[in-house]
C-alpha cells in the first residue's frame, strides 16, 4: 500500500469508526442500483460471487505467499473483498424487510445457545 492509499485508508477508518449497522445498511442501499425485477436474486448472487473473491483471495495467498510488505497489500485486498461482502449483505436483507443490526444480533444469540450447549462444532442449522 503506497503512502496515498495508506492515508486514504486512515481517513476512511477516522469518519466511518463509530458506524453502526444501521447507518451502514440505510447508506449502502443509496447504492442498491439493480433492476427492481431482481430484488432479492440480484443481491444474493452477488454475495455469492463476493465471498467467492474473499475466497479466491485467501486461496492465492496461500498459494503464492507473500513477504511482509505484499502481506499488508493481500491483507487490504482481502479487506476490501469483506467489504464488498458486507454491501451484498445489507441489499439483500434490505430486499428482505430486515435490519442487518437485527441479524447480526440474531446471529449472535444462535452461536452464544450453541456455546451453552456445547453444540459450536458439529453440522446442522438448528444444533
Ligand atoms: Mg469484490
Amino acid at each position: 500500500m503506497n503512502k496515498l492509499e495508506q492515508e486514504a485508508s486512515n481517513w476512511m477508518k477516522e469518519r466511518y469508526k463509530d458506524m453502526k449497522l444501521q447507518e451502514y445498511q440505510e447508506k449502502a442501499a443509496e447504492f442498491a442500483i439493480y433492476p427492481k425485477t431482481h430484488v432479492i436474486t440480484y443481491p444474493a448472487l452477488g454475495l455469492a460471487g463476493e465471498a467467492g473473491e474473499v475466497a479466491n483471495k485467501v486461496k492465492k495467498f496461500i498459494r503464492d505467499g507473500a513477504d511482509r510488505e505484499s502481506f499488508e497489500v493481500k491483507k487490504m485486498e482481502i479487506a476490501a473483498e469483506i467489504g464488498d461482502v458486507l454491501w451484498y449483505c445489507a441489499a439483500l436483507a434490505n430486499d428482505l424487510g430486515f435490519e442487518l443490526s437485527a441479524l447480526a444480533a440474531a446471529n449472535l444469540n444462535k452461536l452464544q445457545g450453541r456455546k451453552d450447549r456445547g453444540k459450536i462444532s458439529g453440522d446442522g442449522d438448528n444444533r
